[in-house]
């Protein structure tokens, strides 16, 4: 489906499908309403996808184009995770945690960070672990796992993708890399929302060759996100754009802390 096929589907009515802000009636709350013709379902719709919210229900949601889904590789199935995080809570140890890093509940809530019981292959057991749902389109796309001392998984085939993407303001001109959670909350902190993070940490060098997609397991991330990315007018093309690419694949070096302001402690 087309992103017009998605917001019809969607039961949202709009007198014009152009790209741009629309005001219209909320097909899940106007007609239970007294004032049915207030039109309080906002629909911005975009080159590559729409999003929609209600003012008076609070409904959200979305609608991407076909070409935003992940890549599917020949050796592998990307599935979603298993774990829900609105179904989790955040413990009060956690909560102390983010404190002491000057991370407030506000951010911790916004980016729903949950505390969970998960399976981890250093201490090969369950353990307790801070659980950083990673959204786009308001989707849990993957999940990434960080125990007290510091080690990581993400959810076991899940698809890669940058960390903040849903929080990034759909106006945003330009986008900031980090090289972790914790650095985007402290972002958040200070008030500045147009900034992602990179799954895997920082890679250990810039790549100069270009790869192909299918191929890319470093970069896949970038890949998967490419459609949201030429939002920014930072996109990438398959090969034959390399003035394109430097700024991807140097990713590495920016989210080292070359143009990273803020930092987060870890
Ligand atoms: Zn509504």
């Amino acid at each position: 489906m087309d992103i017009v096929e998605q917001i019809r589907a969607a039961d949202i009515k709009l007198d014009r499908y152009t790209t741009g802000n629309h005001k219209t009636l909320c097909p899940q709350c106007s007609h239970t309403r007294r004032n049915k013709r207030d039109p309080c379902l906002s629909v911005t719709i975009e080159q590559n996808g729409a999003v929609w919210n209600c003012h008076n229900c609070q409904w959200t949601g979305g609608a991407r184009e076909q070409t935003d889904r992940p890549i599917v590789r020949r050796d592998r199935v990307i599935k979603r995770p298993t774990i829900q995080p609105e179904s989790l809570r955040i413990t009060s140890d956690v909560v102390a945690w983010f404190a002491v890093r000057g991370i407030s509940l506000a951010t911790l809530e916004r980016m729903k960070i949950k505390t969970a019981n998960v399976w981890m292959p250093g201490p090969n057991c369950e353990v307790g672990v801070i659980a950083y749902p990673y959204y786009r389109g308001g989707e849990v796309v993957n999940v990434k796992y960080r125990t007290e001392d510091k080690q990581f998984r993400q959810e076991k085939d899940a698809e890669k993708i940058l960390y903040g993407m849903d929080a990034v303001p759909a106006d945003a001109k330009s986008l900031i890399w980090v090289e972790g959670e914790n650095d985007l909350l402290a972002f958040h902190e200070a008030g500045i929302f147009n900034v992602v993070s990179v799954p895997d940490g920082a890679p250990k060098q810039a790549r100069d060759d270009v790869p192909n997609p299918e191929d890319d397991r470093k970069y896949e991330y970038v890949w998967n996100c490419n459609d949201w990315l030429k939002r920014f007018g930072a996109g990438i093309d398959r090969g034959n754009q390399p003035s394109h690419w430097p700024r991807y694949l140097h990713v590495g070096r920016l989210a080292r802390g070359e143009r990273c302001a803020v930092q987060g402690r870890q």
